[in-house]
């Protein structure tokens, strides 16, 4: 049997990696700053992370959600500590896509309202509900006319506040930072205009933090830079650091009803060693503050050239758009300087490094990129 055929990979077969820095089959070493899609913040095979998870395997395997867990309690305390939402709730689920379908859901519920409000550029996952909330030209739906969801322009408040005044808007939701639509950033004004907005009119503010979640921009969450607090936060990708695991935070605001949401593998108990081993080694080893001031040189230093139009982002989400295609400097940088990186559009090399990422690995990547410019 073969694979069904739907999205592209690079000819490399990784089988060992380490922190920031992976292994192929014919020995040779790749410097990764992409972290498959974003899900390594503690970086690869971390050994206190790798001792969770085979300590949990030899406890007790996969029985999931029919029965209290002590795990998911430990890490609802301890993310509510880490986050500063020690006051929110959590549910637990398996992927970022169906923690922007739950929110949505729990927004409707909780406003007795049907209309969701996404942004032009956005990307909320690939299942019939989390595409319906996606405006990208690359991914392929045939949901995007969902008639309940309104598409307005990132940081336009007055257009957001028309569809409000409707009446009818269950929610409104938002990256922290567009990843798949080119690291658009909503500036802190702006969230702060959808958090009284929301309010004003009874809607709910639905933060997705899937990929900019969890240290990824030098808080803990992005939109802790404007310094609101959403309804809902979802969260996916480096929780558990490529361990498939996803939840979203729930304002005290939210009363749980028994049957409003469920699932089989949400919390199973190595998703919380998992989830539980990043927490620990993200406070230990102070990741939030190292993606923050690594960031920060990558922007500083990546050299100038007239093929750049622009570098932006924050933390270990960034950007570099080039005035051309970066297929070729992709690939270039992949197969000559060993180096992975990611992509948004044609025009944009997208680094998401683990949050571990030294400055001394950002040089290569500089320098790099300096010799194939
Ligand atoms: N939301 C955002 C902002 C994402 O970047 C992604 C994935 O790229 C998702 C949701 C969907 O997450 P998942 O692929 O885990 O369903």
């Amino acid at each position: 049997m073969n694979l069904f055929d739907v999205y592209s990979l690079f000819d490399v077969t990784p089988v060992k990696a380490q922190g920031c820095r992976v292994w192929d089959d014919k020995g040779q070493e790749y410097l990764d700053l992409y972290g498959g899609h974003a899900v390594i913040s503690v970086g690869h095979s971390h050994p206190d992370y790798v001792k969770a998870l085979t300590d949990q395997l030899g406890k007790i395997g996969f029985y999931s959600n029919s029965v209290k867990s002590p795990l998911q309690e430990q890490l609802a305390e301890k993310l509510g500590k880490a986050s500063g939402y020690e006051d929110y709730t959590l549910f637990l689920d398996n992927s970022g896509a169906e923690s922007n379908e739950n929110a949505a859901k729990l927004a409707s519920f909780h406003t007795g309202k049907d209309r969701i409000i996404a942004f032009h550029k956005s990307f909320h996952g690939r299942t019939s509900g989390a595409v319906a909330l996606t405006d990208n030209p690359n991914i392929v739906s045939p949901f995007n006319s969902h008639h309940k969801v309104t598409f307005c322009d990132l940081n336009d408040a007055e257009g957001v506040e028309k569809e409000l005044k409707k009446g009818d808007v269950a929610g409104v939701i938002i990256e922290g930072i567009q990843g798949c639509g080119g690291i658009n950033l909503p500036t802190a004004e702006f969230l702060q205009a959808l958090e009284s907005l929301c309010k004003k009119y009874g809607s709910v503010l639905i933060l997705d933090e899937v990929q900019s979640g969890y240290g990824r921009t030098g808080k803990f969450f992005a939109h802790q830079w404007a310094g609101i607090k959403p309804g809902i936060i979802t969260m996916g990708k480096g929780i558990a650091n490529g361990f498939p695991c996803g939840g979203i935070l729930i304002s005290p605001e939210f009363k749980a009803v028994k049957g409003m949401l469920g699932t089989t593998f949400g919390g199973n108990y190595l998703a919380m060693a998992a989830a539980l081993a990043v927490l620990d080694i993200m406070e230990k080893e102070n990741l939030v503050e190292n993606a923050h001031e690594v960031g920060e040189y990558i922007k500083a230093n990546i050299p100038a050239s007239p093929k750049i139009k622009e570098v932006r982002g924050c933390g270990l989400m960034l950007g570099i758009e080039f005035n051309e295609e970066v297929a070729p400097i992709r690939k270039a940088l992949l197969f000559d300087k060993h180096i992975f990186t990611g992509v948004a559009g044609k025009n944009m090399v997208r680094l998401l490094a683990p949050l571990c990422l030294t400055k001394q690995q950002a040089d290569v990547f500089i320098n790099a990129l300096k010799e194939l410019l």
